[in-house]
């Protein structure tokens, strides 16, 4: 994917074709803003143009060099993440795998001092992206506060983070900041149904409940994701409607998901109720469903159930045991109404 094929970062994306333009792209920038809102697309996009062997402020995506990052396969690409891991010197068979809270360690930062003061193999620039930076220990922070004291000419180091209040101030000061926005959930849903030929009642549902993030939505899109939703829902505020207990909970992370689908169900209810136009609602493929159930639920009995499922996230971080955490939500819900 090029700069041109990204939607809704024109800002950020402008002004880095204009530090390209002006060879002034050097040393260290963070990239921050929320999660799924295309950072980490806009940092690997850019170690694509200033390597392209073609265009002058854009990937071409059709050049060696170009097709060599896509495919994490470029010796001077190096991405420290959770999800691809770190590409060491030339060999890019040997990785070191992390998870999205796993620390980001000092022998990572090692390996990019050492890469960093070689010359490039074969591009133009090295680029370094470490995504998720709040997750640097407090060695590997200080580690790299020296590289970006004085970054190497010809290199680029991007950090990535959608939690910046949690990184070393010492790194943010190093870094040029370029703030990333989520998309207006209006647009997304425009981009949705014409772009990527959704449908109206799933480009709606994704925009809102995604909150105007595009990656989480392209994420979802391909996904059962309204049909899993209305599940949920059902599963958790019926009292009784057969085949809708079974839900699956193998991982925190789904358990996660439901919390939130239920959140927005009763947001929506609370938005109804105080008279929000609909399309403001995120399930608005039950609109009907949620006015005719509206005067069940008194404003106090939304709060309090807010405040039950903001409480189970909590727990679900503290580790909690995840069936018992589920079977009390529901039986809370349910007794709810
Ligand atoms: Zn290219």
């Amino acid at each position: 994917m090029s700069f041109q094929d990204i939607k809704g970062q024109d800002k950020p994306i402008q002004l880095l074709k204009e530090y390209i333009k002006n060879s002034h792209l050097e040393g260290s920038y963070l990239f921050v803003g929320e999660e799924g809102i295309g950072k980490k697309l806009v940092a690997k996009t850019l170690a694509k143009a200033v390597n392209c062997e073609g265009q002058a402020l854009d990937s071409c995506d059709t050049c060696v060099s170009c097709l060599k990052i896509e495919k994490g396969q470029h010796p001077d690409i190096h991405i420290i993440d959770n999800l691809t891991a770190f590409n060491v010197s030339h060999a890019p068979s040997q990785k070191i795998g992390l998870e999205e809270s796993d620390a980001i360690k000092i022998e990572h930062i090692r390996q990019l001092q050492k890469e960093i003061n070689l010359k490039p193999y074969e591009g133009k620039k090295k680029v370094f992206i470490i995504d998720n930076a709040q997750n640097l220990t407090a060695d590997a922070a200080n580690a790299l506060l020296k590289i970006l004291e004085e970054p190497p000419s010809g290199s680029l180091i991007i950090l990535i983070s959608a939690k910046p209040a949690l990184l070393f101030k010492t790194i943010i000061s190093r870094c040029k900041m370029m703030k990333f926005y989520p998309l207006q959930r209006t647009k997304l849903e425009e981009f949705l149904r014409k772009d990527f030929h959704l449908d109206n009642n799933l480009a709606h549902y994704l925009a809102y409940f995604c909150e105007g993030r595009i990656g989480r939505a392209l994420k979802l899109k391909d996904t059962d994701i309204l049909r899993e939703k209305n599940r949920i829902i059902d599963a958790f505020t019926l009292v009784r409607r057969p085949g809708s207990d079974k839900l699956s909970i193998e991982n925190r992370n789904n358990v996660r998901v439901h919390l939130n689908i239920l959140a927005a169900w009763f947001r929506d209810m609370y938005l109804i109720k105080i008279g929000t136009p609909y399309r403001e609602l995120i399930n608005l493929d039950r609109k009907e469903e949620l006015l005719r159930l509206m005067s069940r639920y008194a404003f106090m009995d939304l709060y309090e159930i807010f405040n039950l499922l903001s409480n189970s996230l909590l727990y679900l971080e503290r580790n909690i045991n995840i069936k018992l955490l589920l079977s009390n939500l529901r039986w809370s819900l349910k007794s709810a109404v």
